[in-house]
């Protein structure tokens, strides 16, 4: 260990809790990156279609997903308040647009999980009821919305470890097929999502300890059970599949707005972090919609700095921040993990081009600055992004190996990943919004 702080200087900054970053001078093009995802575009027009089978369905059970006719998709917007605001605090201007990318508004459970998590319960489901010979790829899904089928899920069950949003997408998704389904919650998961599961008939299971542990006892659990499918949040390439699906549909939405990704005009996209597979399985789609022009960057709080340590030191899931001498204790709930999914950190470590922390207090402060100047309501995870291009435009080593011209930089726009937040009850929000920062 005393070797690693030598080797690694930067972790004891990490340990000191200061602000910190990292930018992987051994990132490269994504095409030379690609094999080492083990997936291809095909595997992510495969999720893609899939999705499109279910919409149908989805659109007849949950009525919020009608308008969009059942597709699961969030709203890009600029916030440009916001930018003016953050500009005078930072004290340094950022060229071209800051935009908000609204998972946090994503219909059935207000959080990126929404792409991930159910995805994964539709593919399971599919895949069963196939099997059984009850479905075929062509038959129309909303068939699924029957007591029959939901007699037949029921015989099976699922089960997932989670700080929180995952548990609420995974259980309110299977429970509505017909799924017996069980989360297991670590201590760090807010009371009300815990009482919401419940009401949809989920059986919570709660924890005294982290999400390393929950999970764990999940996977334990299940493995009892051999009707019981369990949901790896670490290392599950169909959560990231799921979210991966989010590049093309970005494409066709800065498209709508005019706005193109090019050499003249790069695109920063600012990513909170957690066990990484949300934020890998977007930025994986988001290399294969646009190029080598799209940077990505992860953002973790200064208690939970688990992939930047990960991937920093090479150690991946072998490695976690408590054994550093961090205790992964943050009120950014979606973020809490000690331990980064060594799938995603070995995938995608050639293409995501820097890593940085923020600390709870900068997180709560820019929560409430959003809520005064956009009247956007996010929670805490969710604004881990926000302090993305102040980050970058300090970074004079990483702008010179990007090696864009002046006037590209000027052009460059930036997307903010508001991960979560649209389904906080508006008691739990006040404090949010009135916490000393
Ligand atoms: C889960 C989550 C993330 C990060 O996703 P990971 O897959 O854990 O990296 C970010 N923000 C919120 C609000 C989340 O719930």
């Amino acid at each position: 260990m005393k070797n690693l702080f030598e080797q690694y200087p930067l972790i004891n900054q990490l340990v000191s809790l200061k602000e910190s970053e990292w930018f992987n001078p051994n990132t490269t093009t994504v095409d030379a990156a690609l094999p080492y995802v083990g997936l291809t575009q095909a595997d992510v027009q495969d999720a893609s279609d899939r999705l499109t089978r279910f919409a149908p369905y989805l659109a007849q059970v949950f009525p919020d997903t009608a308008i969009n006719g059942g597709i699961i998709e969030s709203p890009i917007r600029a916030i440009e308040a916001m930018k003016s605001q953050l500009e005078s605090q930072y004290d340094l201007p950022i060229p071209g647009k800051l935009l908000l990318k609204m998972d946090s508004h994503l219909p059935i459970s207000g959080s990126i999980k929404a792409r991930g998590g159910i995805y994964e319960v539709l593919t399971h489901a599919e895949k069963l009821a196939i099997q059984h010979g009850l479905l075929t790829l062509t038959d129309d899904y909303r068939q699924l919305d029957s007591e029959e089928f939901r007699s037949f899920f029921s015989q099976f069950s699922i089960a997932v470890g989670s700080t929180g949003n995952l548990g609420l997408s995974i259980g309110i998704m299977s429970a509505k097929l017909g799924f017996n389904v069980s989360v297991h919650m670590s201590a760090d998961a807010r009371e009300w999502k815990k009482a919401k599961l419940r009401s949809h008939g989920v059986n919570v299971v709660e924890y005294q300890s982290d999400y390393g542990v929950a999970v764990e006892q999940g996977r334990k659990e299940a493995e009892q059970d051999p009707n019981c499918f369990f949901i790896d949040d670490e290392n599950s390439k169909t959560l990231f599949l799921g979210y991966s699906v989010a590049g093309e549909r970005v494409k066709h939405q800065l498209e709508a707005l005019d706005i193109t990704v090019s050499k003249d005009q790069p695109l920063f996209v600012y990513l909170p972090c957690g066990v990484g597979g949300g934020p890998g399985g977007v930025a994986f789609g988001l290399k294969l919609a646009f190029g080598d022009h799209v940077h990505c960057i992860f953002a973790e709080p200064t208690h939970s700095p688990c992939m930047l340590l990960g991937v920093h030191t090479g150690l991946h899931d072998q490695i976690s921040v408590q054994e550093i001498g961090i205790d992964n204790k943050t009120a950014a709930d979606g973020l809490a993990v000690g331990r980064a999914s060594g799938f995603v950190g070995r995938a995608m470590e050639r293409m995501i081009d820097g890593y940085y922390t923020v600390s709870d207090s900068t997180l709560f402060s820019q929560l409430q600055t959003l809520a005064k100047t956009e009247s956007i309501q996010l929670e805490p995870s969710a604004l881990a992004g926000m302090k993305g291009p102040f980050v970058i435009y300090q970074q004079i080593d990483y702008l010179a190996r990007l090696n864009y011209s002046n006037k590209a930089l000027k052009n460059a726009n930036h997307l903010v990943w508001a991960t979560g937040g649209g389904m906080v009850p508006q008691t739990e929000m006040e404090k949010y919004l009135t916490i000393k920062t």
